[in-house]
């Protein structure tokens, strides 16, 4: 049984955004930053720091907690607990109702989300503030980084580099081309991400207001693709019934009807059709 997040095995999703938080803002803070003058750069700055210190915090927290169903947290501890009519068969315990089992961290979470591969960790009623404080984090880290990357790419295409700018390029030998391909690149990167950011928030929002999980909106989104098909089948099924009556209604009137009553048979299960009514050579 997996505790939290921290505990191995890492997800390679876990280890990839680690690595692209500590490369943006290498970016941001030794490419970005130098490019801009004035009061920029301390807004800038503020602002980026702030929600930086901000996703690493919540990142942290919804990583670190442990989300198992505390029922279960008390039965591994050795505790008794009064038996309840929900029982996991896989983790041998008795659970509480609106418990979900994770079969990739093999414990039961209660209020579960969704297995979240970023974190490495389950998210449930545990997690579930501080995964929306991460989204939250990421969405206004992402925000800053989108508006400085274009505006400074835009700028250096009008303007040309600034007077710090031009200090800077000369400094670490980087080619103004090479700074605006860069850029571009950083810029189209951190908008789509926080474009998809914004559509999960968004999504969160819609499922905190109709007062369901991301799971229970699943099965939910399952149910009424099956049930259309259900709908199908009856219609199949009263067409079948109806072909049934209209046959057996020919077989007793139309006696005659060689051809209409070959027709309908080859229709017909062959149970029903080997029965003396539909036997050609009894009529
Ligand atoms: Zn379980
Ligand atoms: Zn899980």
């Amino acid at each position: 049984m997996k505790r939290n997040g921290f505990e191995r095995p890492y997800h390679v999703l876990q280890i990839l955004s680690w690595i692209l938080l500590f490369c943006f803002s290498g970016i941001f803070y030794f490419i970005m930053i130098p490019q801009l003058s004035g009061a920029g750069v301390i807004v800038t700055s503020a602002f980026y720091t702030v929600f930086l210190i901000s996703a690493v915090v919540s990142a942290y927290l919804t990583t670190k907690c442990d989300p198992t169903d505390k029922l279960v947290k008390v039965q591994l501890e050795g505790t008794p607990v009064e038996p309840s009519e929900f029982i996991c068969t896989l983790c041998k315990c008795f659970v509480t109702l609106g418990s979900k089992h994770c079969a990739r961290c093999c414990r039961c979470v209660y209020k579960f989300d969704h297995h979240c591969k970023w974190v490495n960790n389950c998210i449930g009623k545990e997690n579930y503030n501080e995964f929306l404080w991460l989204l939250f984090s990421c969405i206004m880290l992402t925000l800053c980084g989108m508006v400085t990357g274009n505006y400074i790419w835009i700028s250096l295409v009008v303007n040309g580099p600034t007077d710090e700018a031009k200090d800077w390029l000369k400094l670490n030998w980087v080619s103004k081309n090479f700074l605006l391909a860069g850029l571009l690149v950083c810029s189209l990167i951190t908008t789509a991400v926080f474009f998809l950011l914004s559509y999960l928030m968004m999504f969160h929002i819609y499922l905190i207001c109709k007062g369901q999980t991301t799971y229970e909106f699943v099965l939910e989104k399952r149910k009424m693709k099956i049930e259309p098909k259900r709908e199908v089948t009856t219609t199949l099924d009263t067409t079948t019934d109806l072909l049934r009556t209209l046959s057996n209604k020919i077989v007793i009137t139309e006696n005659n009807s060689f051809e209409i009553r070959e027709e309908i048979s080859e229709r017909m299960p062959r149970a029903r059709a080997s029965t003396p009514e539909f036997n050609y050579e009894n009529v």
